[in-house]
């Protein structure tokens, strides 16, 4: 038997095109190829389960080995084999009208990225690196004749008697002059690595089995011990500190979906994201840019995620589109925040101690999915600067009481930083005021979001304002200067300060209050601390800051300053109190700094 035929295609030569068009993925052929291996030793298995095959199965180890004398990379399993006539129907058609397919679809595309990196090009995946391929095999059944296919990568091909002895494929591909870097070991080692890791048959390169043919994430919780699951997030990231716990994903109905979602710690906001989720389909890895498929604020996780029903030959704007895509996306939002609920109401404290290192997802999570925060309110806690924690959808019950407005609404206090705002803090403190810590790049959008969402409630940060005034109440201090007196102060100070950018206001406070204050309002400080970390308004990063220097004029110095006589000593004395709050935060530096040191020895001595 010897035949010759023509593969029925419009284009000439497909092959220069495959090439062109995977130019960037060409290790991927091993995958297509081994996966194939793969599908065909299983479906000997199933036959054999169900009785349809009663031969041995043996050893079902797909082997692949490289000669680097005749050039040649060889797969070879021991599954269904084909028959000459299937080789006809599967290779020649079959694969050949997937293959034409693809291209039909992206040949218009033009630039690769358009593509989402890997999908299945299957078998003619393999003359992206061979300028010949050759197919020797022999059917499972029973009085099979051997075949043999070759191809050169023209729309020729060569069907003949083979004299293969053994059921199963050898698929052998004489690898190109522009491809010979796939017969280095090592390299056909590490793509093996990448994509076969967890292939559910062995697969032996160079004399080792290089997979782990059952991993966890494909058995039922109930098998599993914490260990199991720690080992396995040090198999996937050897060189991470231990996850703080994980969600085992088990889904059979609308779609299948199954793996292990890790929450790893996060030291720093900077660090995450090192450590991508790695995308499975049946086992096989499919790529490790998962975005699209897992919701954005969750792919700071790590882990796994293994599903065929994620369509993998498609471009990223059909991916998003795609309806099985959205409903693991809604599945895995759900789960998780299941997940960190139970976390919560079995054991609130450890819970805590995990706060710094999940506050991330959970915030960043309420800002881009609504169902999310409506979930997440119950467990999203707040974090006081005593270290006491609070549910969010109970921190303003838990602050009405000292913390309602005249006109009702409820101010919440923060501080990004207790020992910059110390003194702010203490005299939050002497009213009774609860004073949240909330340091994290992500918190100034966060703290927008809570407004937003809860009805009456404002957060103000401890510097934003003199105290009477972060939180205004009906009844407030009087001051105990005239009018008149006031505004020789304010211009008295206005003098000293000389700066159109700190905006001077006479406040009323009590006498124990700093005589000055200076702050920055709130709405502004906000905006620029988003714009800094990638909000819209880019242009507030180029406004200068606008200071607001509140005089307390019931304070005792300011009876001082207007008993002096000299306009010179008034100002002296105005300019130092305005330094020392400059001081008390922090902002005087250089000459401003020398001068004021200075100024107080000379006060010293007086
Ligand atoms: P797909 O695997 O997506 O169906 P392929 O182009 O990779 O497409 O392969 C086409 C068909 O060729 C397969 O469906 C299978 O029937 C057959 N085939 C490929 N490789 C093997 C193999 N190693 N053993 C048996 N059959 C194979």
């Amino acid at each position: 038997m010897q035949e010759k035929g023509t593969i029925s295609i419009h284009t000439e030569n497909i092959f220069p095109i495959i090439k062109k068009f995977l130019y960037s993925d060409h290790e991927i052929f091993l995958r297509e190829l081994v996966s194939n291996a793969v599908d065909a030793t299983q479906k000997l298995q199933k036959l054999a389960s169900i009785g349809e095959f009663s031969g041995e199965l043996g050893d079902l180890t797909i082997k692949i080995s490289i000669n680097e004398k005749l050039k040649t990379i060889t797969i070879s399993d021991k599954g269904i084999g084909m028959t000459a006539d299937e080789i006809k129907k599967y290779i020649n058609q079959i694969a050949f009208s997937g293959a034409t397919e693809f291209l039909n679809k992206y040949k218009d595309k033009g630039e690769d990225t358009q593509i989402i990196g890997h999908f299945g090009l299957g078998f003619y995946s393999s003359f992206m690196v061979s300028k010949k391929v050759e197919i020797h095999t022999l059917s499972y059944q029973q009085g099979a004749e051997a075949a043999r296919w070759s191809c050169d990568g023209s729309t020729e091909f060569e069907i003949t008697k083979d004299v293969k002895k053994e059921r199963g494929t050898d698929v052998v591909l004489h690898i190109a002059e522009d491809s010979e870097e796939f017969l280095d070991k090592y390299r056909i080692k590490s793509i093996l690595e990448k994509y076969c890791r967890f292939l559910p048959v062995p697969i032996e390169f160079d004399g080792k089995v290089i997979n782990n043919t059952h991993p966890i994430w494909r058995k039922s919780p109930a098998e599993l011990k914490e260990e199991d699951y720690k080992n396995f997030y040090k198999e996937l990231y050897p060189f991470s500190d231990e996850p703080l716990f994980w969600i085992h994903l088990n889904v059979d109905h609308p779609f299948n979906l199954t793996g292990i979602l890790y929450f790893p710690k996060i030291k720093s906001d900077f660090e995450v994201q090192k450590n991508k989720i790695q995308l499975y389909s049946r086992q096989v890895f499919i790529t490790d840019e998962v975005k699209d498929v897992v919701p954005e604020f969750l792919m700071l996780l790590h882990g796994v995620i293994d599903s065929p029903d994620i369509p993998l030959n498609v471009s990223r704007s059909f991916l998003q589109s795609d309806s099985n895509v959205k409903k693991i996306n809604a599945h895995i939002t759900k789960k998780v925040a299941d997940k960190l609920s139970e976390l919560y109401n079995n054991d609130p404290k450890s819970y805590q101690e995990k706060w710094d290192h999940i506050s991330i997802f959970v915030k960043y999570g309420m800002l881009s999915d609504d169902k999310f925060y409506e979930k997440a309110k119950s467990f999203c806690l707040l974090k006081n600067i005593k270290n006491e924690y609070t549910v969010l959808e109970q921190y303003k019950d838990k602050i009405k009481d000292l913390q309602t407005e005249k006109n009702g609404t409820v101010v919440a206090l923060y501080t990004n930083d207790a020992e910059k705002h110390h003194m702010f803090i203490q005299s939050a403190e002497k009213k009774g005021y609860d004073v949240l810590l909330l340091n994290t790049l992500i918190d100034p959008h966060f703290a927008g979001f809570i407004e937003h969402k809860i009805e009456k409630f404002s957060l103000k940060r401890i510097d934003s304002d003199t105290i009477e005034k972060l939180i205004e109440k009906e009844i407030k201090p009087e001051s105990l200067l005239s009018k008149e007196q006031e505004n020789q102060l304010k211009e008295i100070f206005e003098k000293a300060i000389n700066n159109t950018n700190m905006k001077v206001e006479m406040v009323p406070l009590t006498a124990d209050e700093m005589p000055v204050t200076v702050t920055i309002p709130e709405f502004m400080r906000r905006m620029k601390d988003m714009s800094r970390t990638g909000g819209n308004m880019n242009f507030m990063g180029t406004l200068p800051d606008v200071y607001t220097v509140s005089i307390n004029t019931n304070h005792a110095l300011m009876n001082k300053i207007l008993s002096l006589n000299a306009d010179e000593d008034k100002i002296r004395l105005a300019k130092q109190s305005f330094d020392l709050a400059l001081l008390s935060q922090g902002m005087l530096s250089g000459k401003d700094l020398t001068d004021f040191i200075k100024r107080s020895v000379e006060i010293t001595l007086n």
